[in-house]
């Protein structure tokens, strides 16, 4: 069997999820086995029947006041806790902050090594054949992992996500964990919200992303109006958070927020690895670049060789005449 962590926040499980859901399922079958997964939380039993969609065939469900607001320690004595009760082959989560973290716990608890966000998993018969990006996805690392049971978490995002051919609703196995003060001592007291216009970054179909090249704070009208043309979001480089044009919660890459939209539109962006990591899961990507030879114009599937702000207004113009 393999045990999922199932990653959710205010009531809604993360969307890459279903992605690490979609992966790990044929992993389970390749094995002969079924797909459990563990959801905690203080009110989250509603979440579980949707899962059987995904192929979960059994929730073990850690229901308590206490676990209102997300605490990775709590949440990895809980998994340890199902671990040793339902002996899993694997224990997989998905390659987000949070998942990672509770895994890391989990690890250092177990005494286990964990392969994090993995790309690829090959069972062979002791170790298993893991690809996992490291560094961002600047680099891929190829390892073998050891131990039993396995942990790893998979990077999910950009993973077409597929139901179950015959999801049905899964056993809900009440679990009671047995928690410390201590494991409750790191948790989250409280949320500042970032200033939200619009659709998010990672929910947009089009992103509309500018660096260096748009110029200044005031330069990046051109690119929101062109965003709001497309039902898009604004994106931006690193260099644009560090200059204070716009902040840092709009940021692509690295050290920033990964998106995979059907289109980016990268404005004056050259294209550095730590910025191309962020936006590489694109559909398509359109440059437009002064620079023919800069490294997002060659990765581009399309781009405009050209002023960004001459481009840019040319474009909506062509957008509202096909609009009408
Ligand atoms: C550890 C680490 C983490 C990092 N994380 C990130 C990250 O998360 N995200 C990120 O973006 N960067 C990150 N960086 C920085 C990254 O290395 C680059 O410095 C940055 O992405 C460059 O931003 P840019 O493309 O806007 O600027 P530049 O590299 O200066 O490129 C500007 C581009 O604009 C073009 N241009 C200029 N004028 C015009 C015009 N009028 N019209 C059209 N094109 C024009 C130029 O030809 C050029 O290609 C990180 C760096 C490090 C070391």
């Amino acid at each position: 069997m393999i045990l999922t962590l199932i990653e959710h926040d205010q009531g809604v499980i993360d969307p890459q999820t279903f992605g690490m859901l979609t992966a790990v399922r044929g992993l389970a079958a390749e094995q002969g086995g079924a797909l459990h997964a563990i959801l905690i939380g203080a009110d989250v039993a509603g979440l579980a029947a949707g899962l059987g969609d995904y192929g979960v065939t059994a929730v073990h469900l850690i229901e308590q006041e206490s676990l209102d607001a997300y605490a990775p320690n709590a949440w990895a004595a809980c998994v340890v806790e199902v671990m040793a009760a339902e002996k899993p082959t694997a224990v997989v989560g998905v390659g987000t902050e949070r998942s990672n973290e509770v895994m890391a716990h989990v690890a250092a608890r177990t005494d286990l090594p964990l392969a994090a966000n993995c790309l690829a998993v090959q069972p062979e018969d002791d170790a298993w054949f893991v690809t996992r990006m490291r560094w961002g996805g600047t680099l891929h690392e190829e390892a073998r992992l050891h131990g039993e049971p396995k942990l790893l978490t998979i990077a999910a995002l950009g993973i077409e996500v597929e139901t179950a051919p015959s999801g049905s609703a899964p056993e809900i196995i009440a679990v009671i964990p047995d928690l410390t003060d201590a494991d409750l001592l790191v948790r989250v007291i409280s949320r500042v919200e970032p200033e939200r216009k619009g659709i998010s970054l990672t929910d947009a179909p089009v992103v509309v992303s500018g660096g260096r090249g748009v110029g200044s704070a005031e330069g990046f009208a051109v690119l929101e109006q062109l965003a709001a043309l497309l039902n898009g979001a604004v994106g931006c480089s690193r260099v644009v958070t560090n200059n204070g044009w716009r902040p840092h919660a709009e940021q692509i890459g690295q050290t920033g927020t990964r998106v995979a939209p059907e289109l980016y539109i990268a404005c004056g962006i050259s294209g550095a690895i730590q910025h191309w990591v962020g936006c590489k899961g694109a559909k398509q990507i359109l440059a437009i670049n002064t620079d023919a030879e800069a490294p997002m114009v060659t990765k581009a599937d399309y781009a405009v060789i050209g002023d960004l702000h001459e481009v840019i207004p040319a474009l909506m113009a062509e957008i509202e005449k096909l609009k009408g």
